[in-house]
């Protein structure tokens, strides 16, 4: 291979992939569960509903006593009240009608409930619960009652012994939800991974500092600590690192403890680069180096025992767009999530010029139209213009080679949001 030779991006990610393992099953209680991955599927133990229902504030009754005798609406007598949380304290007998509340127990011997609007009180006023009528009520029904009308049956949502929820799932609000419902109260989840993000240039300073001449603000070390966590990640530490061989090996040495290691800036071939150096001389082993993505050349990818580290380019927009198109895959995989799924195809809004020998990450919007997804150029595309990432729904991703890529055709999308 020439010596010069760039990485196409679908090799750089399948060197990543090959790499990343997902961690190991911790148990964890329910709540601290969200946004990780379930390592072992979910069964419930116990059925959902977990007893006969009402799905109506009404009366429990036997249906065979609401058809009347010649078509007169039927009288039954109250005899007794179940609630939420409290059954009746009787069987329901003939001609009788128990109150009954959403939610509560279906009493014995009831086969149907009749909504509380459908029923009159005897003596003109209409519904009533038991504790208002007192024993020995009566009510009217107007209505023919079937059997199992408004009743929410045992196990509906979920049998007993159901899988619920699948191993490799992201835990958000309704699997948590569905996971307290069966009574998981721990389960057993992958490790989220811990990552160490540095910032390497004698330039940085961070949003609170006064501006001096020369300075750029630290804006890598905010989008590539959000990227890490929208991707399921712990961020352990992050720093700022000097120009300078020793600091760099001083600052890149402890962040090795992590799962993974992303340094942005640095790690090009300039004179005051020294994050490859600095990772050789502590035994990260590379992978690749320079990768065949604009923006996003000047990539590096290593990895010491379990550790992957990424050496990403400083420009703003690089580091979010080599973030997003080969760390982010590695941290689902190690959270014991799918590579992959994250991709849509859409068609360009506009014509666009090709890079001829490296893929071209293109900041877009998406919109939907009947024809399908189209993608709109957030505008200047420069590697330091960030605000090209502001709005973005995706990267469209235009092949290498001659020539335009014309308005209409379609382009794969690597999507930006979480999820
Ligand atoms: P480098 O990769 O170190 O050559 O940096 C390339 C460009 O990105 C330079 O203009 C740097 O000032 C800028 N840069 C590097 N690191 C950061 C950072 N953490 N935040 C914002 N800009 C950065
Ligand atoms: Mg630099």
């Amino acid at each position: 291979m020439p010596r010069d030779s760039l990485t196409s991006l679908q090799a750089a990610r399948a060197a990543v992939l090959e790499r990343a393992r997902p961690l190991g099953p911790q148990t964890v209680g329910l709540e601290a569960a969200l946004e990780r991955r379930l390592a072992e599927a979910v069964s419930s133990g116990e059925p959902v509903p977990g007893f006969d229902n009402s799905a109506m504030d009404g009366y429990a009754v036997r249906s065979a006593d609401t058809s009347g005798s010649g078509g007169r609406a039927a009288s039954l007598a109250v005899v007794g009240e179940s609630r939420a949380g409290h059954a009746a304290a009787v069987a329901l007998g003939p001609g009788e009608a128990i109150a009954i509340s959403t939610g509560a127990m279906i009493p014995e011997r009831a086969d149907a409930v009749v909504r509380l609007e459908d029923t009159v009180r005897e003596g003109g006023r209409s519904g009533g619960t038991v504790a208002e009528l007192g024993a020995g009520e009566r009510i009217t029904i107007g209505v023919e009652a079937r059997p199992g009308d408004n009743i929410r049956r045992a196990g509906e949502d979920i049998a007993s012994g159901t899988e619920v929820v699948a191993a490799g799932t992201r835990i958000g609000p309704a699997e948590q939800g569905v996971l307290a419902s069966v009574g998981a109260a721990e389960v057993s989840c992958h490790r989220r991974p811990r990552v160490a993000v540095l910032s390497s240039g004698d330039e940085l300073i961070g949003p609170d500092e006064p501006m001096r001449p020369g300075a750029v603000r630290n804006s890598n070390a905010f989008t590539l600590s959000a990227l890490s966590r929208e991707s399921g990640a712990e961020v352990v530490s992050v720093r700022v690192v000097p120009d300078l061989p020793a600091a760099t090996r001083d600052a890149i040495e402890p962040a090795l403890s992590a799962d993974l290691v992303v340094v942005c800036g640095g790690v090009s071939v300039g004179e005051h680069d020294h994050v490859k150096g600095a990772l050789a001389d502590l035994g990260v082993e590379q992978v690749f180096w320079r990768i065949a993505l604009k923006p996003g050349k000047p990539t590096w990818f290593g990895r010491r025992d379990d550790t992957l580290v990424f050496g990403l380019p400083g420009n703003p927009v690089s580091a979010m767009v080599t973030f997003l198109l080969l760390v982010r895959p590695a941290l689902v995989v190690l959270g014991g999530g799918r590579a992959g799924g994250r991709q849509t195809r859409a068609s360009l809004a506009t014509d666009l010029e090709r890079s001829p020998d490296r893929t071209e990450a293109v900041r877009c919007r998406l919109e939907q139209l009947p024809k399908g997804w189209v993608a709109h150029p957030t505008g200047p595309q420069g590697s330091h213009i960030l605000t090209s990432m502001l709005g973005a729904d995706g990267l469209a991703l235009l092949p290498p080679g001659d020539g335009i890529v014309h308005a209409g055709q379609p382009v794969e999308v690597e999507l930006i949001g979480s999820g």
